[in-house]
């Protein structure tokens, strides 16, 4: 029997292989899926986790809904394209081999680090459960203390907040996050700060939302500046690019993502960063190998030339599908289509009743946009023991406050940029940019950024 191995379980692993599990005939082919953790993970509704107002569980839907796949638990450190083996690390850090018939490369992306003095050290990421049950833990820790101290200096600190990085991750953490500090401690003034080196927020919302998005940032007492990251981040203070030092014992870096490192082990042609691949999601040159979502290249046809698609939940959960359309025809099951996907637009859920969408570009703010981006990811849930979960969380929120209480359940070593993303398990990776990814893929992911706005201080 031939097997197909994928290669992570987020958008575009999970629903390539719901699909796959209906499209091919029973014993057709061996499904396996490599991933490190055993769910998949709704990342639109991290923010809320870390705000304390839904459980983490909610958000994670267990792999063993996918029914008639094999699930192996590690990561895929390398890739041997001749030999059609992986390589993959178990949680106890050994090694073996997994061969393949079919190949679907799905690991997402990581924080993209730059070369800022401090910030491996200590910036914590978004992308992850443990990052955002630790922020919430940081958040009451922090209010904690500063109730406690008889020092002003180190009461501003700790209540200073600041966020890199203005785009849907950034800006929805900030609004829960300070939702979760007034409700934790509604007598402590706190001050948040949210940074982008762009001239607006959340530009991916389209026509005039972005400024909408902003007005309702700042309506909250959100301090928003644009055109601004930092130059440097210490365990006290951060100093912004403008040479203003800002005390703070917290900052949350969501500035951009590049591609797993895995992918750039491959050796393969990449595009800013990410596999190339044609608009079937092939890999050009090696029958059999496929890729998608956040580390893929993939055209988008609705673009205009040589455009890309957005590395967005939006375009890997639709991709999956198509992907798996293409897998099975490769293995004489249907024929192989390209890609293509029109842009449904976005929603961002600002805390309360604020929030910004722009369902099939049909531009909404407040209360009714706050319902449609609710509806959205209800539904874009899939499982129904999570869509129960969600909305018991929201219903019990809308009337309670979320509790206060911080378990410390996630050392601040496991929350680290570099702890999370696991950077230093790609040998090849490391081969191939000389050790960048091993000291946190700050170097590559500089060079790599490409046009996008830079946070590299000037
Ligand atoms: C906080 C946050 C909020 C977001 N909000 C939105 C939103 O509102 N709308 C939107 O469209 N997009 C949003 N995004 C972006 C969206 O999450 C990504 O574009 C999407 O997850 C990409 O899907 P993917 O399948 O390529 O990768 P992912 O979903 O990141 O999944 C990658 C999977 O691969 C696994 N993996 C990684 N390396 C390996 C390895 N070596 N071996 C095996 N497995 C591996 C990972 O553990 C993970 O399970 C958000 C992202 C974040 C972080």
């Amino acid at each position: 029997m031939k097997r197909i191995v994928v290669v992570g379980a987020g958008f575009g692993g999970f629903h390539l292989l719901r699909t796959l599990q209906r499209r091919l005939p029973r014993g057709a082919a061996e499904l396996v899926l490599v991933n490190p953790k055993n769910y998949h993970l709704y990342t639109p509704l991290l923010p809320h986790v870390a705000g304390g107002r839904v459980h983490p569980a909610s958000v994670a839907v267990p792999l063993r809904t996918l029914k008639h796949t094999r699930f192996v638990r590690g990561s895929v450190t390398d890739v041997d394209l001749t030999g059609k083996k992986v390589t993959v690390r178990d949680p106890r850090d050994r090694d073996s081999e997994l061969s393949w018939d079919r190949l679907v490369l799905a690991p997402g992306a990581v924080t993209r680090i730059f070369d800022i003095p401090g910030l491996k050290e200590h910036a914590h990421g978004f992308k992850t459960i443990t990052e955002a049950v630790y922020l919430v833990d940081r958040v009451l820790a922090n209010l904690d203390m500063a109730a406690t101290t008889r020092d002003p200096a180190e009461r501003e600190a700790l209540t200073t907040f600041i966020v890199v990085g203005a785009g849907l991750a950034g800006a929805e953490y900030i609004a829960q996050a300070r939702r979760l500090a007034d409700a934790a401690a509604p007598r402590t003034r706190t001050r948040w700060i949210l940074l982008d080196m762009a001239d607006s927020v959340m530009p991916q919302l389209g026509g005039d939302l972005p400024a909408k998005a902003l007005k309702a940032l700042r309506a909250q007492g959100i301090e928003v500046r644009l055109g601004m990251s930092v130059q440097e981040v210490t365990a006290d203070s951060a100093t912004l690019t403008d040479g203003t030092k800002v005390p703070c014992r917290m900052l949350v870096w969501t500035a951009g993502v590049s591609a797993s490192p895995l992918i750039e082990g491959l050796g393969l042609p990449t595009e800013r960063g990410r596999l190339v691949v044609t608009a079937e999601m092939a890999v050009p040159g090696h029958p059999g190998v496929f890729a998608l979502g956040d580390a893929a290249a993939v055209p988008d046809l609705t673009g205009g030339d040589g455009a890309l698609c957005g590395q967005t939940a939006q375009h890997a959960m639709r991709q999956g599908p198509a992907l798996a359309r293409n897998v099975a025809a490769s293995l004489g099951h249907g024929e192989a289509r390209p890609y293509r996907h029109h842009d449904l637009g976005m929603v961002a859920d600002l805390g309360g009743l604020k929030g910004v969408a722009s369902p099939l570009h049909v531009p909404l703010t407040g209360a009714p946009a706050k319902a449609v981006a609710s509806a959205y990811h209800l539904m874009s849930l899939e499982s129904l023991s999570n869509q129960v979960r969600l909305a018991s969380d929201w219903i019990m929120h809308a009337v309670t406050r979320p509790a206060p209480i911080s378990f410390g359940l996630v050392p601040g070593s496991h929350a680290a940029l570099t702890a999370v993303e696991q950077l230093g398990i790609y040998p090849a990776a490391d081969a191939h940019s000389d050790g960048s990814a091993k000291r946190g893929k700050s170097e590559k992911a500089t060079a790599s950024s490409g046009g996008a706005r830079s946070h590299r201080p000037t």
